[in-house]
């Protein structure tokens, strides 16, 4: 799950910012309106928190791009404490939800949580590959009822994978997917990050099969 957040205000786009990363996403982030629009229009991404006063272009009008290129990436809108006019206006723009400030952090994480499997329109909490269970909102996968030990991006490889079960995600997807801006992570890493997911994988007979230099896909074992 990748999510792109969209906040000005430093101090609480870093603090989103770790402990989104903590709970396992993704997440980019950007500072002005403009690089947001270039953002969205250059990237995928899950989820969007977007701030409705940016420099450079204000949220709303990200916003009405965004919803004009036809894209419905849940966008959760963070708004000052007296912003009705605001609020009304990005709802009535296709916003799926918002959350004045100041908000806790534990509340911003539901609502991340409730739109990104809002996101997967209609997809099951639980994807099952045989002896192995994931659950998308909780963020736990089992094998046999056993909770796995996974690192956030074995976590989010194997999230990426279980979702596309018998199709191929090439390696440039997964970097794409798992890996945060500005941050060189080479295919190698992803090689690393397949071997050790592979070993813990190894009671559950799901196998993550190599596409020789082209990318994996998550199959049984026969
Ligand atoms: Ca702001």
């Amino acid at each position: 799950m990748r999510i792109l957040i969209a906040e000005d205000d430093e101090v609480l786009a870093d603090g989103l910012a770790r402990s989104l990363r903590q709970s396992g996403y993704a997440v980019d982030s950007v500072k002005t309106g403009s690089e947001a629009d270039s953002a969205l229009t250059a990237s995928e991404f899950d989820l969007l928190i977007l701030d409705i006063g940016l420099p450079r272009m204000n949220g709303l009008e990200v916003l009405r791009r965004l919803r004009g290129r036809d894209s419905r990436v849940p966008v959760l809108l963070l708004t000052a404490l007296d912003g009705v006019d605001d609020r009304v206006r990005g709802l009535d723009l296709g916003a799926d939800d918002y959350l004045a400030k100041p908000f806790q952090l534990a509340e911003l994480e539901a609502r991340v949580r409730a739109l990104t499997r809002r996101g997967a329109a209609g997809a099951p909490t639980l994807l099952k590959n045989g002896a192995l269970s994931y659950d998308q909102v909780g963020k736990v996968a089992h094998v046999n009822g056993d909770m796995l030990e996974l690192s956030a991006r074995e976590l989010a490889l194997l999230e990426i994978l279980i979702q596309r079960p018998g199709r191929m995600v090439s390696k440039e997807q997964l970097v794409d997917h798992l890996c945060q801006w500005g941050e060189e992570v080479s295919t190698n890493a992803i090689e690393v990050y397949v071997h050790r997911l592979r070993k813990k994988l190894e009671p559950s007979q799901v196998r993550i099969s190599t596409v020789r230099g082209l990318g994996y896909f998550m199959d049984r074992n026969p």
